[in-house]
């Protein structure tokens, strides 16, 4: 996003309204006309999300006067994308709602971008930052890592929905959040060694999100709503730390190159937050951060803070340490500094409990 922050330039680009709490869901309409927004609604989300919650949704829209379609979102490609701007463009519709964990959201987020439609974010569970972010990860999109879009007009966070999803997303938000300590080092670093832009504001916000997880951790353990609402709320300002920035700097360090790069060797193992929460330990102990508060951490809110635990073997987190610098060789960080080799990489896992 050069263009953001070139030529003395910035463009910070943020949600306009938040509504978290219980029920809320069924205030989406109302929260949508206090915007000012006419227009038919499509609704992407995936089936379950869609059988569970659907008609409390098109309630709420129908009671504020919108009409609404949905389309079923099966993935996060560019298929998905086309079919959700098909019926935007069907139905003439200004307004994208995109409902569920994260994929409904990303694709909600391009097409609408594409479409110049607005987009109302709804998340059912807590598992990552792009409830809020400009960013959507959509495979096949241009061969990158996450599509530049909007951040969402508006968030919808139901609480007493979040409460309900499965207990694992919450260890996503958590490993998202936490990594947040080692993303800023590394937008630091950036700044140090390659005199990369930094912006101080966006970096503290980002990492407040962080300590608020530290401090939060057994609260998040115990999945009361307090703590729910707490890793809710500092997702959502971690998302907001990116727009700020103009880029997902702030939030996205050598711990998210680890979880992509392990994203490719094995498919399948762990969330996106669980392994950027691994990440997180191990970056942490190159940074010479409290890398045993990270883990501490992980532990108390019952997320898993070692490989194995999410199925990952001792020779894949090596591998993903080693592939790391390779996903984003532009993206300078703390392992494209040290360039470590696997005796290091693997004695670095060891060390901090990973393996
Ligand atoms: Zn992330």
């Amino acid at each position: 996003m050069a263009w953001a922050v070139s030529n003395g330039r910035h463009l910070m680009e943020l949600p306009s309204v938040v509504l978290a709490g219980r029920n809320v869901l069924d205030e989406t309409g109302e929260l949508i006309m206090g915007q000012g927004l006419t227009g038919n609604v499509v609704i992407a989300s995936g089936p379950n999300v869609w059988a569970n919650l659907g008609r409390r949704l098109t309630g709420s829209l129908e009671g504020a006067g919108f009409s609404s379609s949905w389309v079923r979102v099966a993935a996060p490609d560019m298929a998905s994308v086309e079919l959700v701007e098909r019926e935007v463009a069907k139905n003439g519709a200004e307004i994208v709602i995109g409902m569920g964990g994260g994929k409904s959201i990303d694709v909600a987020k391009l097409a609408s971008f594409r479409r110049k439609a607005h987009m109302i974010s709804v998340p059912t569970s807590a598992s990552h930052d792009g409830i809020s972010s400009p960013f959507a990860s959509i495979r096949g999109f241009g061969g990158s890592y996450s599509a530049v879009t909007r951040p969402p007009l508006a968030i919808v966070a139901d609480i007493g929905v979040i409460l309900g999803a499965p207990p694992r997303t919450f260890n996503g938000g958590v490993g998202d959040l936490l990594a947040k300590l080692t993303a800023v080092k590394d937008w630091q670093l950036a700044r140090d060694d390659k005199n990369e832009y930094y912006g101080t504001y966006a970096a503290n916000l980002a990492k407040m999100s962080g300590i608020m997880v530290e401090e939060e951790a057994a609260n998040i353990g115990r999945r009361n709503e307090e703590g729910v609402r707490g890793l809710v709320e500092a997702l959502i300002s971690a998302g907001v730390a990116a727009g700020i920035a103009g880029s997902s700097r702030p939030c996205s360090g050598a711990e998210h190159l680890f979880s992509h790069a392990l994203d490719r060797i094995a498919p399948g193992k762990g969330l996106h937050g669980e392994k950027t929460g691994l990440g997180a330990i191990m970056m942490a102990r190159l940074h010479g951060l409290d890398w045993e508060r990270i883990r501490k951490s992980l532990e108390e809110a019952g997320a898993p803070a070692a490989a194995k635990e999410v199925g990952l073997t001792e020779d894949e987190v090596v591998e993903g340490i080693l592939a790391a610098p390779s996903v984003r060789p532009e993206r300078y960080t703390i392992l494209h500094k040290l360039k470590l080799d696997s005796g290091q990489a693997r004695a670095l896992a060891k060390e901090t409990g990973v393996i």
